[in-house]
């Protein structure tokens, strides 16, 4: 066994304290990026090796298990997951968060001693009010996760399920929560700790069913947010300094990530919160009856990009999902060496989490100066020749500036119908995640490649070389 003294211990918490705050700066930009996730790294190990030789610690038995079984699950499930599917991953984590925070709430509830704040059914107002919030929101985060894991999975519906009355349900539900944590620090009754976590557990699934497709980014951010405030909670519990400033740091930056991605959709915090928007149109998969649309094939689309002097290339899901960002960065190489401007335009929420787009344009070697955010390209559609859409939908559908019935009205969009040429490379003219169709399709300035995007690709570069 090894014991290291408290004071050591709590410099070494504030080490690695340190380091999970160079981690979050770190992971703000793609160019330092690494560098972040080798401080989270580091952070991470001084973290458990301060935990595991602190004197609380009596076997190492069931840690080494608890290590091994984890680090074994987490290592397969990272090897396999696709890029594609990490959203539903993400929140399936957090879910495990939230458990963990319900599970360290009952240990201290039934096991105070053990904790050092009081005995059984006679612990201090203080503990059992940090008690209680850890439990509820880590039983928000647990059951909120299930229901996004099983939307973004696809398991449940996408769309938005809401009834009349639901906010004031909610409403009554949350007050009913505060009145039980009262009840607990006066009654500390068994009945009432369980109270609080089946309350909690019902509000969590409550407030994300309403919630749609189109805004399952912010939730996911969000969830990421209680996530960190119930580990912020455990650590109040534990009264381990580490574990509230982690948990802090997480709860804070979810929140702010929570903002961005509002702002970047064009949305307020609270609407989102109050559920409803992005569900699955009808109009998804409608028959588009004789409408006449224009459809070429790679060499069309080889011909029209090396005759143009600028092409902004727009990539979507599709893309991802196809894994063509190499075979895409070759065309812009090919393309820029015979003296076409070539420019990456990014949506906040193109793909399916954020910065899905710039992480794969990192991954194929894409230079960072040549990948614009919305707001620093949209000006530029209209002197554009083409705009190059692969596997891109939702962000660049004009239904979100023209149609105030359309689920993602107000979200900010790619103008690429402003380009000179659209191409699309999609398979279909099926609608994107938001289920809405796309007017783009059908305009006479548009060309569709109907394809796999990395097939498509593919027979680009054989056509330009
Ligand atoms: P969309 O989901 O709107 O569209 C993607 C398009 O890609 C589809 O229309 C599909 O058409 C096409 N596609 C799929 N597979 C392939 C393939 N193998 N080859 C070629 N094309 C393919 O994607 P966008 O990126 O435009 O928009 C993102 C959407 O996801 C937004 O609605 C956003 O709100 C939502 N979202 C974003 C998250 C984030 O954090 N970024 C998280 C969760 C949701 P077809 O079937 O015809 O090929």
């Amino acid at each position: 066994m090894i014991h290291i003294p408290e004071n050591l211990s709590a410099i070494l918490y504030l080490v690695s304290g340190v380091c999970f705050i160079l981690a979050l700066r770190g992971l703000s930009s793609p160019v330092s990026a690494r560098k972040g996730n080798l401080f989270g790294i580091a952070g991470m190990v001084i973290a458990v090796g301060t935990t595991a030789a602190l004197p609380a610690v009596l076997s190492y038995e069931v840690i080494i298990a608890g290590i091994v079984i984890g680090g074994a699950i987490g290592t397969l499930i990272a090897r396999k997951i696709e890029m594609t599917a990490l959203p539903q991953l993400v929140a399936a984590f957090h879910s495990l968060v939230g458990l963990a925070a319900c599970f360290v709430a009952a240990a201290a509830f039934y096991r105070p001693e053990a904790y050092g704040i009081g005995r059984f059914l006679d612990i201090g107002t203080a503990s059992l009010i940090e008690m209680s919030v850890g439990l509820a929101i880590g039983a928000v985060t647990f059951t909120g996760s299930i229901i996004a894991f099983g939307k973004l999975q696809g398991l449940i519906s996408g769309a938005p399920l809401v009834f009349p009355g639901q906010h004031f349900l909610n409403a009554i539900l949350g007050i009913g929560l505060v009145a039980l944590v009262v009840l607990l620090v006066q009654v500390q009754s068994e009945a009432t700790f369980w109270s609080i976590l089946a309350l909690s557990l019902l509000i969590g699934v409550l407030i994300i069913v309403p919630i749609g497709g189109a805004d399952m980014p912010v939730v996911i951010s969000m969830l990421n947010s209680y996530s960190g405030w119930a580990a912020c909670g455990i650590g109040f519990t534990l009264s381990n300094s580490l574990l509230i400033i982690t948990g802090a740091l997480v709860g804070s930056s979810g929140a702010i990530l929570s903002y961005i991605m509002c702002k970047g959709m064009n949305r307020s915090f609270f609407s989102v919160i109050l559920g409803g928007f992005g569900g699955e149109s009808e109009a998804a998969g409608a028959s588009h009856g004789d409408r006449a649309i224009k459809s070429g094939s790679a060499e069309d689309a080889a011909f029209i990009m090396e005759n143009a002097s600028s092409v902004i290339i727009v990539p979507g899901y599709g893309m991802a999902v196809a894994q063509a960002q190499h075979t895409l960065r070759e065309i812009g190489d090919i393309l820029r060496q015979r003296g076409v401007r070539v420019r990456y335009a990014i949506h906040p929420v193109a793909g399916r989490m954020p910065g899905h787009m710039n992480v794969l344009l990192a991954e194929a070697n894409v230079p960072y100066d040549h990948v614009l955010e919305l707001e620093e390209i949209n000006r530029d559609f209209p002197q554009t020749d083409v705009a190059f859409v692969i596997g891109a939908n939702d962000v660049t559908n004009p239904a979100a500036k023209t149609d105030p019935t359309s689920p993602i009205y107000g979200m900010p969009i790619l103008d690429v119908e402003n380009a000179r040429t659209v191409l699309f490379v999609k398979r279909s003219l099926a609608s994107g995640y938001a289920g809405v169709d796309n007017e783009l399709f059908f305009r006479d300035n548009t060309m569709m490649l109907f394809a796999d995007a990395k097939k498509m690709c593919e027979e680009i570069v054989i056509s330009l070389s």
